[in-house]
């Protein structure tokens, strides 16, 4: 197996052990309550032989639980650890960007109920040193403690293209998002452009990849409405890729999967690759997803949840 030197990136971490499109759906549909080997399949799409492989790579991650139900041992249910349930405030903010950008039909909306109040809420990301809510342009850099690099597998890298039959389930609550975070590559394209990369070049600095992989990512992008090119340059033309405001807006989904990265995926214990400082406030940004009303910290034993029309 070959293996790669990388930064040190807890997004990376994250996605090597939970960012497979298959296992993100997966982890999705037992948040809104889908557990059993048939309710998934049939949830997700997915093929028998993917599912039964990526129930086993959740279970070796310590982000599932198999557990025997009423119907026998033959009829397993799975349930989210300590460490899958922390990636709960993570789904809410796949659950708002595509509610924005891609509004469901009303049978496949989420309606979240906030018992602590009582009152239906909407998800809001904030700085949790200013209470003020956080715009990934107002987000500064640094290396932390842990800013080492990191041995990985390309094993883990196993898709050359993105390819049609993949689509998840038309039911899915991340239908769209999916698309776009469930590829190693666009993923971490979408993540280097929060720091400011926006040349092909720089881009390909950063990744181990081939460069008619990557193009063929940032045609997609675009596509997508994720980014805008602007030509900084004529004879040849070059184009910089800017991040759209629906692009900027899947900001909360990286900024949460980022700090579950930080707490979950440290193999070598030295404490965060990266810091980040909100330049509003001057202060380490830690984001909070809070209720709307309240402004209570969502967790996931504290919200009701409906599929379609509110109860
Ligand atoms: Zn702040
Ligand atoms: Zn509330």
């Amino acid at each position: 197996m070959s293996q790669l030197l990388t930064r040190a990136s807890s997004i990376n971490r994250a996605l090597d052990q939970i960012g497979d499109k298959w296992c993100i759906l997966i982890i999705q549909e037992v948040f809104w309550g889908i557990n059993t080997f048939g309710g998934m399949l049939e949830a997700t799409g997915v093929s028998r032989g993917v599912l039964s492989n990526r129930l086993k790579w959740l279970q070796s991650m310590d982000c599932l639980r198999k557990r025997s139900s009423d119907g026998g041992p033959r009829h397993p249910v799975y349930h989210l650890t300590r460490k899958s349930i922390d990636l709960y405030q993570h789904a809410l903010m796949a659950v708002i960007w595509e509610e924005k950008h891609h509004p469901p039909p009303p049978a496949g909306k989420v309606h979240l109920l906030h018992r602590s109040c009582g009152q239906s809420l909407q998800p809001r990301l904030r700085c949790g040193s200013c209470r003020r809510d956080v715009d990934g342009r107002d987000v500064s850099y640094h290396p932390g403690p842990g800013a080492t690099r990191d041995v990985r597998d390309k094993k883990v890298r196993r898709r050359s293209s993105l390819s049609a039959h993949e689509v998840p389930g038309e039911h899915s609550v991340y239908r769209n998002l999916i698309n776009l975070v469930g590829d190693r590559w666009t993923a971490n394209v979408i993540a280097l452009a929060f720091h400011g990369l926006q040349r092909f070049d720089e881009f390909h600095t950063e990744l181990p990849v081939a460069t008619n992989i990557l193009s063929d990512r940032m045609r997609y992008l675009v596509r997508q409405g994720v980014f805008a090119t602007r030509p900084y340059q004529q004879r040849p033309v070059r184009y910089a890729y800017e991040l759209t405001e629906k692009g900027w807006d899947l900001f909360p989904y990286f900024l949460t999967l980022l700090q579950w990265g930080d707490k979950w995926c440290d193999p070598t214990g030295a404490g965060r690759p990266m810091c980040l400082t909100h330049t509003v406030c001057g202060e380490n940004l830690h984001g909070e997803v809070v209720c709307d009303h309240c402004g209570e910290e969502l967790r996931a034993h504290h919200v009701d949840f409906t599929i379609g029309d509110p109860v």
